[in-house]
């Protein structure tokens, strides 16, 4: 297979897989004729190379099997089934800078997204109010009355550090989607109906705030602190300086003095 480019899902890292690092191939499960036709596996892996990863993603699929009377061998055909073996989710790997309960959920949620929208409807619910408690300070009873308080606090011009007006909008966009919406008063530990695509709508946004408050603050911090350590560098160097020419000030009056 020529290379291509492509990204761990572990570790985030853009890299080129070749064949040294890849291995996929198709197995005719020699079974007869089914009801989907004759039928094989097609494994994919993919070792990342970065070294401080170096996490092996691998991906079953069930296809059919369709012959290659060319090649004289079996090929995958039509995807009936696909299984994410590793990793188990395609949750984005989030900082540890974070808070762990939020991570939690949020990785919790995007595992069983698929077998269970209305539990990872839940803890996405559940984690979307854990932030706007931890990152805008924010506490009231439910979550709808939370929503509220941060969209009256940026009307008002006193949105929390970091929040900007978009970001309640999405929060809103996702309040006019379906059972989420219509159920946005209810407890967020109360189970409701939904499907996977409002579950995803919801992991979505919980993506992007993870990103837009919690990242962007912590690159903002960095930002502040490099710009601060070079200040006080500059500063120290001034001083340095001062201190040299004061120094080189007195050893030419000592030396006028013993001169004399
Ligand atoms: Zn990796």
């Amino acid at each position: 297979m020529p290379p291509f480019q492509w990204t761990c899902p572990f570790c985030t890292r853009h890299q080129m897989v070749t064949d040294e690092n890849l291995s996929t191939n198709f197995i005719n499960l020699s079974l007869g004729e089914s009801k989907y036709g004759n039928t094989g596996l097609q494994y994919t892996g993919v070792r990342c190379v970065n070294v401080e990863c170096n996490e092996v993603t691998l991906v079953v699929d069930f296809a059919v099997s369709v012959f290659n009377g060319r090649r004289g061998a079996y090929e995958g055909g039509r995807e009936l089934r696909s299984w994410k073996l590793l990793p188990e989710s395609s949750s984005s790997v989030q900082p540890e800078y974070i808070p762990g309960p939020l991570r939690e959920d949020y990785y919790e949620a995007c595992l069983i997204r698929d077998k269970s929208p209305k539990a990872a409807a839940t803890l996405a619910r559940r984690c979307l109010q854990g932030m706007i408690r931890d990152f805008c300070g924010i506490a009231k009873g439910q979550l709808i009355d939370e929503i509220k308080e941060l969209r009256k606090c940026i009307d008002d011009g006193n949105a929390p550090k970091g929040v900007a007006p978009e970001t309640i909008d999405a929060i809103d966009a996702i309040r006019g989607i379906g059972n989420i919406g219509a159920h946005m008063e209810k407890d967020i530990n109360l189970i409701i109906e939904v499907d996977p695509g409002e579950a995803q709508a919801l992991i979505e946004l919980i993506e992007m705030l993870f990103d837009e408050w919690y990242v962007a603050r912590h690159k903002r911090e960095q930002k502040l602190a490099s710009v601060l350590a070079i200040a006080a560098e500059k500063k120290a160097a001034i001083a340095e300086g001062r201190a040299q020419i004061a120094q080189a000030k007195v050893a030419v009056i000592a030396d006028q003095s013993s001169g004399v």
